[in-house]
């Protein structure tokens, strides 16, 4: 009877001290919002006296110290982060996912733009694959995929130049149309979209 009474009493304890926890970082970010630096910092401080490994509370500090209202913020702020203690510390206590978000934010803007064009250059190459795996094997269920690839690409190299190639019907001596992505004719002069592959047709 002991054993199993006693974890429920550790357990309410805890479940009261999150909420404390959740409440205080609630107001704290409230406070950020509101550009109230003091309160928020003494919110954060409040939460850390609780929990003094949480690294949303000292990022919640950084964000008083440098004066940004919300931790995205931070990517923008003017000021060398790492340098200071609140990172430090964010860092430290951090789980790998969370410290890969808070590297982000310390990147300086040259080197933003540098992981950014790195990132673009990958997918591109990831999309330019399977082009050539849709052209070889006339697969379908590809088709899709690589024309929302290349939207997202926006500008980048020849995305639009290859978007607008495949999306664009060949007209046949009859009328009708070709797939120019997965190949397939005998499609309506009127059709918006193919009906093997399902990409929409763009004319030009
Ligand atoms: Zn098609």
């Amino acid at each position: 009877m002991e054993s199993t009474s006693k974890p429920s009493v550790t357990t309410n304890v805890q479940t009261s001290t999150s909420n404390q926890v959740e409440t205080l970082m609630k107001r704290a970010q409230l406070s950020l919002e509101d550009h109230e630096w003091d309160r928020a910092y003494d919110f954060f401080e409040q939460v850390l006296s609780i929990e003094p490994e949480n690294p949303r509370a000292y990022i919640g500090k950084l964000c008083t110290e440098v004066k940004v209202s919300s931790e995205e913020g931070l990517a923008e702020c003017a000021y060398q982060i790492t340098e200071l203690n609140s990172y430090k510390r964010a860092m430290q206590f951090a789980d790998e996912r969370y410290r890969k978000t808070l590297e982000k934010y310390a990147l300086t803007p040259e080197e933003r733009r540098a992981a950014y064009s790195e990132e673009k250059e990958q997918q591109y190459k990831i999309t330019l694959d399977r082009l050539e795996l849709v052209k070889r094997r006339q697969d379908i269920k590809e088709c899709k995929t690589l024309v929302d690839e290349l939207e997202q690409l926006g500008d980048y190299n020849d995305s639009q130049l290859i978007l607008r190639e495949i999306t664009n019907p060949i007209v046949g001596d009859d009328g009708l149309l070709k797939c120019a992505l997965c190949g397939r004719g005998s499609q309506q002069p009127n059709r918006t979209m193919c009906w093997n592959c399902g990409i929409e047709f763009r004319r030009e």
